[in-house]
């Protein structure tokens, strides 16, 4: 007689957590035996947590991220890799762009190395907040992407690509996206200052908010002591508030034996 209710009952025991796991991707299940049975979390997401360590020009990252390619972004740097927050910001960013104008590739160079530090070609670069985009460029009235970073003139022409022009659309959308990125915040984009006059141009034109404007205003700079920066945009992001070990400008003076080392070097520096 006991039997009768007591292996049903065992039976229904020994099923439940299976039965909500299976249901766990689509169903609020909150039991304990759901919980236990829970898928283990991806490998990546047990890595340090991220850092930028350092300054830009002195620095290392732990953590960082890989940038992914997509139809809306292509990758023509050897360095891949960033803080999280910076990365996000760039698909989103590219992704914002291809939304509004279908058809959109995003051209990516440099970020930083894996475990970030010195780099060939770059002052910064070290710390995983930095990365170098192309512009959007249009070729007869549609969009087009040359194979590398390409110069533009003070009327916008691209240098040495005939019909190929400055895309004052595409590029503010790009510009505005970052500067309203919910989670990096831009600290500087460096562009020559003919680039940066069309910006402001196009984001009057495009009816941007006056805040954003006065964003752009200030974060968009030609640098001083660096290349104009009239063939790519060169954008960091701040520290994150929390990260004290986090220094967001570049280091006036590297060491001498930095110094050195870097002067010794013949390729020009983009910054
Ligand atoms: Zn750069």
């Amino acid at each position: 007689m006991r039997w009768a209710w007591t292996v049903p009952v065992l039976l229904l025991w020994t099923l439940l957590p299976e039965t909500a796991h299976a249901k766990k991707s689509t169903s609020s299940v909150t039991t304990k035996s759901a919980s236990a049975a829970k898928t283990p979390r991806p490998a990546k997401a047990t890595g340090p947590a991220p850092r930028s360590v350092g300054s830009p020009t002195e620095g290392a990252l732990v953590g960082g991220k890989r940038i992914s390619t997509s139809k809306d972004l292509r990758l023509v740097g050897a360095l891949a890799y960033g803080m999280p927050a910076l990365v996000d910001m760039l698909e989103r960013g590219a992704a914002q762009v291809a939304k509004k104008h279908p058809g959109s590739v995003l051209t990516v160079g440099d970020l930083s190395r894996k475990g970030g530090g010195e780099v060939d070609g770059h002052r910064s670069h070290e710390s995983g907040r930095d990365a170098d985009l192309g512009f959007y460029f249009t070729r007869g009235g549609k969009p087009f992407s040359p194979k590398r970073f390409a110069t533009v003139d003070a009327a916008g022409n691209v240098v040495g690509l005939p019909s190929a022009r400055f895309d004052d659309a595409r590029n503010w959308v790009l510009v505005e996206s970052m500067l309203t990125d919910p989670k990096a915040r831009v600290l500087q984009i460096f562009v020559a200052h003919h680039l940066r006059a069309r910006l402001l141009a196009q984001a009057a034109r495009a009816g941007a908010s006056p805040a954003v404007r006065n964003r752009a205003a200030e974060v968009l700079m030609q640098p001083r002591k660096a290349l104009p920066h009239d063939n790519h945009f060169h954008v960091r992001i701040a520290c994150p508030s929390a990260d004290r070990a986090c220094i967001n400008f570049a280091k006036k003076q590297k060491s001498d034996d930095a110094r050195a080392k870097k002067q010794n070097k013949k390729k020009p520096k983009r910054g």
